[in-house]
């Protein structure tokens, strides 16, 4: 087996992906290397499709390689068009290397699907089933899968569920307090960022098995955040539940809010719910406490009482957070902090980390300035990490375990 994968995540503007080589085969046709050490080749993403799309495409090492606007016209008005730029791109650098197959993140996998699974016509009707759980997000991956299916006849897809890691979680952390009929009917806190947590257990097992097997607290800190107890390598509690809206505040999303708010603002308020859904999701959060920007960095930046209220109220639900889902797990070996906030933002990690000492949580002041890997102090009971997050590797390696499965 050789050639490339390709990883596509279709948002409702954006089209991302990457391109991952497979390992070398031996002579004699066994995989010289196993999964987990797919290479890396390019990345990029189509943004602003259906108003100003730019597509930037970059190689393993971050170095942009292409960044076009089509100043002269003919740019992609759809995501099958976007697909089309992007393949047509790819075609020059990957040398008559072939798709082999074309790994998808799908948001949701619903309660079913806990594994990735080969996409065919009856996967496609069961993931449309899904749309009412996630009408934001599933329409546009759907339509990435149609589109890669229709330019890549005969290579095998394979979705990649945002929800399936945590389908091991425990009936108490998987339902709502309400009665059982509406668990039955799919309402329960199914959790996202699945791939980002999957890859980092992985990964911190690879480093250090025992780590790995103990009890840990990781905060996917982006634009959309949560975090997730695992234990084992296995998700036992999310921060988010029906909805990407749940749990901590993020770049526009609110986060928790008690549900009789929602109901005061449609009955009292006489707002309808597509001007909640607009409030709820893209005003809120980050950006509607500062009133400056949903970015931490702008945030950082623009200083002043809102902003400073802003990143207060977000340090708070994170650290709340991670005091409630170590309590889940009856303490916590390590706590690990990824993704753009997770990864970079020194001030607000340390803040976050405030008053969290009686559970055995520090901070060295110099590593976390530092972004070191390691920001507790040497010897620490619970070991705080910063490690980079990586869905795209992990849906490629869930992609190559799927078709190697398949034969
Ligand atoms: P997404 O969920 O869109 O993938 P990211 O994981 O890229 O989001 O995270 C974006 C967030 O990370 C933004 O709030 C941004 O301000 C923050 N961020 C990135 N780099 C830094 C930095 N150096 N300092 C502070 N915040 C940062």
């Amino acid at each position: 087996m050789s050639g490339v994968i390709l990883v596509l995540n279709a948002g409702s503007s954006s089209l991302k992906f990457a391109v991952f080589t497979l390992p070398a085969a031996a002579p004699d046709g066994t995989p010289a290397r196993g999964a987990g050490t797919l290479e890396a080749r390019f990345s990029g993403q189509v943004e602003g499709i259906g108003a100003t799309p730019h597509l930037i495409a970059r190689d393993a090492a971050g170095t942009r390689l292409l960044d076009e606007r089509w100043a002269g016209g003919g740019a992609p008005e759809h995501h099958a068009a976007a697909l089309g730029e992007i393949i047509r791109w790819l075609e020059g650098v990957l040398g008559g290397q072939p798709v082999i197959a074309v790994g998808h993140r799908v948001v949701h996998g619903g309660p079913d699907y806990a594994e990735p699974m080969l996409i065919d016509l009856g996967v496609m009707a069961e993931l449309q089933d899904l749309v009412p759980l996630a009408p934001l997000h599933q329409p546009h991956n759907l339509s990435g899968i149609a589109a890669a299916a229709r330019r890549f006849r005969g290579v095998p897809q394979v979705a990649c569920f945002d929800t399936a890691f945590h389908r091991t979680q425990p009936f108490v952390a998987d339902t709502f307090g309400l009665p059982p009929e509406f668990h039955a009917r799919g309402i329960r806190r199914y959790g996202f960022h699945g791939l980002s947590y999957e890859y980092i257990a992985r990964r911190i097992a690879a480093e250090d098995p025992a780590l790995g097997a103990g009890r840990l607290v990781v905060a996917h800190l982006g634009n959309g955040a949560s975090l997730c107890a695992i234990a084992g390598g296995r998700s036992q509690g999310s921060s988010m539940g029906f909805t990407a809206l749940d749990g901590v505040p993020m770049g526009t999303r609110c986060g928790q809010l008690d549900p009789g708010v929602v109901l005061h603002m449609i009955d009292t308020l006489g707002m309808g719910t597509a001007e909640v859904t607009k409030l709820l999701y893209g005003n809120s959060g980050l950006k509607g406490l500062s009133g400056v920007s949903q970015d931490v960095r702008e945030i950082e930046a623009a200083g002043g009482e809102a902003a400073e209220r802003a990143l207060g109220y977000f340090a708070y639900r994170v650290r709340r957070e991670i005091a409630a889902l170590a309590a889940s797990l009856g303490g916590i070996d390590a706590l690990v902090f990824t993704a753009g906030i997770g990864e970079n933002a020194r001030a607000l990690r340390g803040r976050i980390c405030e008053g969290l000492g009686f559970m055995g949580i520090a901070i060295d002041t110099a590593r976390n300035a530092a972004n070191a890997p390691e920001i507790s102090p040497p010897g620490s009971t619970v070991r705080v990490l910063v490690r980079r997050t990586d869905e795209e590797r992990m849906i490629a390696e869930h992609t190559l375990a799927v078709i190697r499965g398949h034969g």
